[in-house]
This record gives structure tokens, C-alpha cells and sequence, in this order.
């Protein structure tokens, strides 16, 4: 059945590059994704819907009436609006309006309550509930795109991050085949939390772009790096990842400077300083001055240099858990001041400088066209087939 499921998905989007003018492309979103949970109350927010399980009609879901699903081992237990119980393999809850709108409560753990369109595919997995948002891919982009890019910003840049989103999703379909869907709503791959609500220029950012995606030289989607602020500089990927991509080389960006995320400090004693050093072996000198721990630097640098040893930024940037990777040390009287530069990584597009680029009035091709070396913006069914089976 799960084979057969992620064949007929696949076949949707395959048909989709075949197929001009394209139809819609539908993804299957696994919602709550990082959460175990065995209960969840379905309700409808605008519409109807059509509930079936294993394939018999159970009902209509008219708005305000709810639905409650509950796993107990292997078997879904799914209860009506009535209150009559059925006893299911799998549900699912089809939408009975293009325009319909549900909401969904994982009840067991308490989850937050969010709202989604298109259709829900609710069953089993070994040990949680999962369910399934079938989900059109423009819709989805919506909800992504104001997820991560939040609901205050303008309407060029949300034109920016709809094209990242619907490159990611494309170019990441197959990232959870063996568990029967496509994408699930985490971190993993992209912050998904349901239909977009605050904030319209987002649905205009989506609609206006598209079926527009990011390609490199060779017509391959690329891999939509980004990051919260560049601190200046960005840097290239093999530098993060081992593998250097084209697209992604180092770019000097000043629209990052002067933003929220550009600058961070941390302190600390030089003593617990020199012991950390001293657990990676790096000695310090009897007769040596505490000013040769200092490091400044122009630009992005890999290794934090001192007495004759080098210890890598990311090493210490992972151990203290810090923003980025790209700061100074200073030596201050007995403390060590990390003066630190941007948030994230550092590879591709730096969000708070895109942000800044589209208050300045750049072009979405423009501020992509910054952050990412000799790309393509195309529309997805002028590139090559994504799937090869
Ligand atoms: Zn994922």
C-alpha cells in the first residue's frame, strides 16, 4: 500500500513536467512531524469535507463539527460528529471546496492548533499517528514562505523566499520516500506550520513567481542555501559542506551590515579560555602574553590561529554554540570578548541582507542574483524531468 502511494504521488509531479500548460503538483506534507503523538481532533474551519476510511464513505465534516482519530496499537479509531466510533486502517478527509480550510489538534500530547487547506491522509505509523497534508504545491510554498521568513516582511522579498521554498521542495521530493511522503514539516526540510494567515503580500509573493525556481548553469536545480545574516560576508560552501558548488562563492554584502543579526559578543574568562585551548592540546606559553591569544580578522578565516597552533572556528562555534563562526578575539584584562559577525552559517542567501535589498527596492532577480553565481530562474517544467523513474 505505502509503495503504491508514494508511486501514484510521484506520478503526479511526473506527469506535471510531461504535461504543458502544467497542472497543479500535489506534495504529501507529514504535519507535526518531530512530535509523537496518538490522538488528534479534526475540525472544519470553512467548507465541508468528505470523510472516508479503507475506502467506505463515513461522512461529511460540515464547519464547526470535529472529527477525533486515536491510535491504539496498530488500528486508527476514528469518531464522528454523532459520536459513533469506526475502527480504520487509514482515513481520508477530502476537501469538498477548492477554498476549504480545517484545523488540526493533536490532542495526546497537547499540540498547537493549526489550520491547513487541501486534503489530510491519516494512519499508523510504529509508534505515532501519522498524518499526511496532500497539499498543491503553490499552497504549500504560501505556508513556507511566511514560516520562514515571518509575517512583516515586504512584498519583494516574500517573492525571494516563495522561489527558495518551491526550489527546495523540488529539488528534496524524494527526502522521505522510504516513509511514504515527501516532505515532512520540520526543520529537516522546510518550518511548514499550514496555510499563511498573517499577511497577503505573501500569497502575492507566491503567485507572482509562480512555477519559478533557481537552477545552476546546467539547468539543475540548486541547492537554496540560506542563512539568517551573513555578517558581511558570505562564504562558499565546500568551506562547510566539502563540496563546492558554482553557484555558491564567497560574496562581500554590506546590506547584511547594520541588521538585527549582524553582530553578537560573548565573554568569558582567559583562564577557562586557556584550559578549553589546552583540551584541543594548544599550549600556552610560561613567558607568553596573554595578547598573543587575540585574533582579528578581515575576513571570514577557518582556523582561529595561536602560538604556532590553530584550532577550526566552526569547532569552537559548535562547542560554545554560537551564532556564526566568523569573529574576533580579544583579550580585555582577564576576560576574552568573542566579537562575532552575522547568524548561521554563512553559505548562500542572507536573508536579513535579501531583506534589506527589497526595502532598497532591488528586484527579487536582482537579490538573488547577488547571492547565488550564474543562475538560472526558470520556470520548473522548462528544466528537466526531476524524476528518474
Ligand atoms: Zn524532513
Amino acid at each position: 500500500m505505502r509503495k503504491l502511494r508514494i508511486g501514484y504521488l510521484s506520478l503526479l509531479v511526473f506527469l506535471a513536467f510531461r504535461t504543458f500548460p502544467v497542472f497543479s503538483i500535489d506534495l504529501a506534507v507529514s504535519l507535526y512531524h518531530e512530535h509523537l503523538f496518538h490522538s488528534i481532533l479534526f475540525t472544519t474551519v470553512e467548507g465541508y469535507y468528505r470523510v472516508s476510511g479503507d475506502g467506505q464513505e463515513l461522512g461529511i465534516c460540515q464547519p464547526g463539527a470535529s472529527w477525533y482519530m486515536i491510535r491504539r496499537k496498530d488500528s486508527l479509531y476514528i469518531r464522528d460528529h454523532h459520536g459513533e466510533w469506526f475502527r480504520m486502517k487509514e482515513v481520508l478527509i477530502a476537501a469538498g471546496e477548492e477554498s476549504s480550510v480545517f484545523s488540526l489538534k493533536p490532542a495526546n500530547p497537547v499540540l498547537d492548533t493549526r489550520e491547513y487547506l487541501g486534503e489530510l491522509r491519516i494512519g499508523v505509523s510504529m509508534n505515532s499517528l501519522q498524518v499526511l497534508n496532500i497539499i498543491d504545491l503553490e499552497k504549500y510554498v504560501m505556508g513556507v514562505a511566511e514560516t520562514e521568513a515571518g509575517p512583516g516582511c515586504s512584498l519583494e522579498y516574500y517573492k525571494v523566499q516563495s522561489i527558495l521554498c518551491r526550489t527546495f521542495a523540488l529539488k528534496n521530493l524524494e527526502r522521505h520516500l522510504e516513509e511514504g511522503f515527501h516532505l515532512c514539516d520540520g526543520v529537516h526540510c522546510q518550518a511548514y506550520k499550514g496555510r499563511n494567515i498573517w499577511n497577503d503580500d505573501v500569497e502575492t509573493g507566491a503567485e507572482v513567481t509562480g512555477e519559478l525556481v533557481i537552477c545552476d548553469a546546467d539547468s539543475v536545480l540548486i541547492n537554496t542555501a540560506y542563512h539568517s545574516n551573513s555578517g558581511g560576508e558570505t562564504r562558499g560552501a565546500g568551506k562547510v559542506w566539502l563540496k563546492e558548488e558554482s553557484y555558491l562563492r564567497p560574496v562581500l554584502d554590506p546590506f547584511s551590515l547594520g541588521q538585527r543579526n549582524a553582530s553578537w559578543e560573548k565573554s568569558m574568562f582567559v583562564r577557562d579560555w586557556i584550559y578549553y585551548l589546552l583540551s584541543y592540546g594548544i599550549h600556552f606559553p610560561e613567558d607568553a602574553d596573554t595578547s598573543g591569544l587575540e585574533m582579528r580578522l578581515k575576513h571570514r578565516q577557518e582556523f582561529y590561529r595561536v602560538f604556532g597552533d590553530s584550532l577550526a572556528f566552526f569547532r569552537i562555534r559548535e562547542d560554545f554554540t554560537l551564532r556564526s563562526d566568523f569573529f574576533d578575539v580579544l583579550v580585555e584584562g582577564d576576560r576574552i570578548r568573542m566579537k562575532g559577525r552575522g547568524y548561521g552559517h554563512g553559505v548562500g542567501l542572507s536573508q536579513e541582507g535579501a531583506m534589506e535589498m527589497a526595502r532598497r527596492r532591488y528586484h527579487y532577480t536582482a537579490i538573488l542574483n547577488f547571492y547565488y553565481h550564474g543562475i538560472l530562474i526558470i520556470p520548473y517544467f522548462d528544466i528537466k524531468p526531476l524524476f528518474s523513474h
